[in-house]
């Protein structure tokens, strides 16, 4: 590079010829180099946002709620599930699929809308865990069968036969003492 030549170029701008200082000169001076800077970057921008469109349209285009028959990623993507659990509900028949081969299993999107027009919803039931009362108010199997004197057997079926709660708490299991005290009073 030198700065001792002068050249006629054109510029690259504005397209007017101009005497160059250095073999790398590109533009007729400051103005349309600040410019063509600026379309460059002007450019880019619509370059970039290009892109993301087709990206997008690419990504709706291609979404599964649109596509007529799904793999199973798709599927458990449409229903947020994952892929596992989903096999799991392919395997119990609720959502019919085709296996192509060993490794391509297709679901019709259909198949999946079918699932909801059809199922009607039943809340699962839960059991309250029973709350077990105070051990204030309990025997322990033990000081049953002290108290009462019987045997474990002869607590165990007067348990059950008078169908009494029992609660279990860690190792022991307790009766409450106003249930067996209520027994042993009638029996008496
Ligand atoms: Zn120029």
């Amino acid at each position: 590079m030198s700065s001792n030549i002068n050249i006629q170029r054109i510029c690259e701008h504005c397209g007017k010829p101009f005497r160059a200082k250095t073999t790398v000169t590109r533009f007729c001076g400051t103005i349309c180099n600040g410019r063509h800077a600026k379309q460059k970057i002007r450019d880019l921008k619509i370059k970039v946002s290009d892109k993301e469109v087709k990206e997008n349209i690419t990504s709706v285009i291609n979404h599964p709620v649109l596509m007529e028959f799904l793999t199973i990623k798709q599927a458990a993507q449409l229903l947020g599930l994952c892929t596992k659990t989903l096999y799991n509900i392919l395997q119990s028949g609720k959502i019919k699929a085709v296996r192509l081969s060993t490794r391509k299993t297709i679901i019709k999107r259909t198949e999946i809308d079918k699932v909801f027009e059809q199922s009607e919803f039943e809340a699962p039931i839960r059991e309250k865990p029973k709350k077990n009362p105070h051990p204030r108010y309990c025997y322990t199997m033990a000081q049953a069968q002290d108290q009462f004197n019987c045997s474990e057997k002869a607590l165990y079926d007067l348990i059950k036969r008078n169908n009494l709660s029992k609660f279990q708490d860690g190792w022991y299991t307790y009766v409450l003492k106003s249930d067996l005290h209520s027994i042993f009073n009638q029996n008496r």
